[in-house]
């Protein structure tokens, strides 16, 4: 296939990138977004197989045949709660991808004799340390959010100076390999170091702060294939990986702020230590102040009420409970009451977890609000009801400057004038902290599994009228 024709598809792609993007920062837009995307990537992928400097497509065959049979696979098993380590997976493959495809191109070019040129030998040193420490990284948020290895920060003495070292270190392979680029062994070295220093880059990050690390890890994979891009001098990688690393950047700095945390606080922090060390005990929080409540009781409450705000969180995801809070929401309204959503950025395990959960229930974008605009609403709310969320309704984020999740903006849910949380018991939610507004006077608990708790509230409901 003639260059041109070649660049001129992987404009067209890039260009379909750039849009899907623009679709997906809209529900009402995202699926098109997606779409979009999907076609930009079809063409690139078109046009790199079809490109001359492929000579044998056996090998590409059998990748193809067998990364789609596990795709597929994964997209139809994977619950929608457990994203977050699917896509730390996806981050580190990719990071990993580019380590070896950029470690082929450069012994490649060694062995064929040719003059290395400064960009071959920058972008690769480049593309083996971000690459490895993406893969590394990645492999430990993974093991940590799916529970193979503990979630908490593991912290230990001289942690900051050994992983500075070991950052150094890198850097100095990094020089050697583009000032020697023929000694491979330069090469696997610098893989080595990177990888250790993924490893420490993120066994000190723990709780809440995960889901930062995954969005970090995800702009790193796009800087990795960017470094990838120039080494083959493909364009379309290289804006692609751009498309990533940027997207992932603003995404981090959006959760960051989200958590009013900074990234330095974040990478540095070790919030699962901090959890640990700070110990308040469930116990002590709610002693004697828990008020137990019914489905019966929940749906006279709910029938006098004119203003309902429904708030989920990550219980709702793993009951399945949107359709059915769906139709407890249309009885209300169609008794008068008027029903919102509140959508805090972080609820759930993944950004926008909430709002496409919402969308499966055909819940209209309308009644979806945001943690700024809702939160002034609430002392107007008859009765807010909070839905296998925790973390994201905690007053203690507002009121204990000691505690690991102070700061962080919170829906305030405790001050409408009564409150139903529907969770199956007092535990924790993944910052792994107690709720005081368990124990407020205004709050009532009922203990159930969310989809089973709203479908008897609807049939106390229907009962009552
Ligand atoms: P939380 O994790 O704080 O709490 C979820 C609650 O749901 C638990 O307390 C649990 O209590 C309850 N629950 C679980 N299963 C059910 C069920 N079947 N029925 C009813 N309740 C259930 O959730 P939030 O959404 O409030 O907060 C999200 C947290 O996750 C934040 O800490 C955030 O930082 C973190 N995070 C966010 C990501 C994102 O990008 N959105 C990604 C990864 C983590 P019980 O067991 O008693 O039922």
């Amino acid at each position: 296939m003639p260059q041109v024709l070649v660049n001129f598809a992987y404009l067209v792609a890039s260009i379909l990138f750039i849009l899907g993007l623009k679709g997906m920062a809209h529900p009402r837009t995202a699926v098109r977004g997606n779409f979009l995307g999907a076609v930009g990537m079809f063409i690139a992928v078109l046009v790199t197989v079809l490109d001359h400097r492929i000579i044998d497509y056996t090998v590409i065959l059998a990748g193809l045949v067998v990364g789609s049979a596990i795709g597929t696979l994964l997209a139809v098993k994977v619950q929608m709660t457990a994203m977050p380590q699917m896509v730390a997976l996806l981050n580190g493959f990719g990071g990993g991808a580019s380590v070896l495809v950029a470690g082929a191109a450069l012994f490649e070019a060694v062995a064929a004799g040719q003059t290395l040129s400064l960009q071959l030998t920058t972008a690769t040193a480049a593309s083996a340390l971000i690459g490895a420490v993406t893969f590394s990284g990645s492999l430990i948020a993974f093991g940590k959010l799916q529970e193979v290895i503990s979630g908490n920060a593991v912290v230990f003495p001289l942690q900051h100076l050994i992983s500075g070292l070991v950052a150094l270190a890198s850097l100095a392979l990094c020089v050697w390999v583009v000032v020697d680029p023929q000694a491979s062994a330069v090469y696997w070295l610098l893989v080595a170091a990177a990888l250790i220093l993924g490893v420490l880059a993120t066994i000190g990050i723990g709780g809440a702060d995960m889901p930062v690390v995954i969005s970090l890890l995800n702009s790193y994979s796009g800087l990795a294939a960017t470094a990838t891009g120039f080494v083959l001098e493909n364009n379309v990688l290289i804006i692609a990986g751009s498309l990533v690393g940027a997207s992932g950047i603003i995404l981090t700095q959006i959760m960051c702020k989200a958590m009013n945390r900074s990234l330095t606080n974040v990478l540095f922090g070790g919030l699962g230590s901090a959890v640990q060390a700070a110990g308040t005990k469930g116990a002590d929080v709610y002693a004697g102040k828990v008020k137990a409540s019914s489905a019966e009781e929940v749906a006279m409450l709910l029938g006098d009420s004119r203003r309902v705000v429904i708030v989920p969180g990550y219980g709702l995801a793993v009951s399945q409970a949107q359709h059915t809070v769906r139709i407890l929401a249309d009885l209300l309204e169609s008794r008068g009451a008027e029903v919102l959503y509140a959508i805090h950025p972080v609820a759930g395990r993944m950004p926008g977890h909430m709002n496409i959960l919402l969308a499966e229930a055909d819940v209209s974008y309308e009644v979806l609000k945001e943690m700024d605009e809702i939160n002034p609403t609430f002392p107007q709310t008859d009765v807010a009801i909070v839905i296998g969320a925790n973390d994201v309704v905690n007053p203690s984020a507002r009121t204990d400057p000691k505690s690991p999740i102070a700061g962080m903006p919170i829906l305030d849910v405790d001050k409408a004038r009564t409150v139903v949380v529907i969770k199956r018991s007092l535990s924790p939610g993944f910052a792994g902290i107690p709720n005081p507004l368990f124990a407020l006077d205004n709050t009532l608990l009922l203990f159930a599994d969310a989809q089973k708790a709203v479908n008897d509230i609807v049939a106390a409901l229907k009962e009552n009228s």
